[in-house]
């Protein structure tokens, strides 16, 4: 039995006097793709922002691998170091080359040399189908362009957990594909993946498992194909309705 690569253990987070997250609990195995839906405001991305210690939480734990990243004195750049990102936009630093966005993460988070860093930030860029892109600044690219250099970056350094939250989102329809074919690479090379996400097709599709939140609390998980040919919950049927 391999251990999960992430146990999110009764979790639970305010803002003042919203309570956002109402005891979550999230195993993902290794290698497992794990779909997040759920409605606008249900605790997606605050889930994922904990996850990452963007945030931190009121009570429960949260353990990647058999470090508890919960506990407060944790090293929190070492924990993220072993977390790839990407969030809906603004993932990339405007003013750097796709290169160099990615160079920077590998030379400042993993303190890689500046030459190495350089390489392997044009191999990953290649890996993604840009390496003819690797000069050009983010206002260069398209969209979808600058989400497939931010996965890249993502996990150039092999990130034991990817999160993505929404990384479709803010992209053109016709733009949305060539990500999406890009997290499905991802998912079949064996990457570990927590998505939020609201494509429905993919998640069915991609995912291992689908969890629903609503109101900050799991109210239904399961495969996708009994997830969705199934739901269980009214809620998740009345959730789901909406993109039928
Ligand atoms: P989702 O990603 O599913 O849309 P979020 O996690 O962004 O949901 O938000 C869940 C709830 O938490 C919402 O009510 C949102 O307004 C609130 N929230 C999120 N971040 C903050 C914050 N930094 N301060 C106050 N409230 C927040
Ligand atoms: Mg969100």
């Amino acid at each position: 039995m391999s251990a999960a690569v992430l146990r999110v253990d009764d979790v639970w987070k305010s803002f003042g006097d919203d309570v956002v997250l109402r005891g979550v609990d999230l195993d993902v195995s290794p290698g497992e793709v794990v779909a997040l839906i759920g409605a606008s405001g249900s605790g997606k991305s605050t889930l994922l922002r904990t996850i990452n210690l963007l945030e931190p939480i009121d009570d429960g734990q949260i353990w990647l691998r058999d470090l508890d990243v919960s506990d407060p004195r944790v090293d929190a750049d070492a924990v993220r170091a072993r977390i790839g990102v990407v969030f809906q936009q603004y993932n990339l630093f405007p003013h750097l080359t796709a290169r160099q966005n990615i160079a920077l993460a590998l030379r400042h988070v993993h303190g890689w040399p500046k030459a190495r860093a350089g390489a392997e930030a044009l191999s990953a860029l290649a890996r993604v189908g840009l390496e003819d892109k690797a000069d050009e600044h983010p206002d260069r690219l398209s969209g979808g362009q600058q989400q497939r250099v931010a996965l890249a970056r993502a996990v150039v350094s092999a990130p034991e957990l990817l999160l993505l939250d929404e990384i479709t989102s803010a992209l053109d329809p016709e733009l949305v594909g060539e990500v999406l074919e890009l997290v499905r690479a991802l998912a079949d090379d064996g990457a570990t993946i927590v998505m939020a996400t609201h494509e429905m097709a993919f998640a069915r599709d991609v995912a291992d498992r689908v969890v629903f939140l609503d109101g900050g609390r799991v109210v239904e998980e399961g495969p996708p194909a009994r997830f969705f040919g199934r739901p269980r919950e009214e809620r998740t049927r009345a959730f789901l309705a909406r993109f039928s």
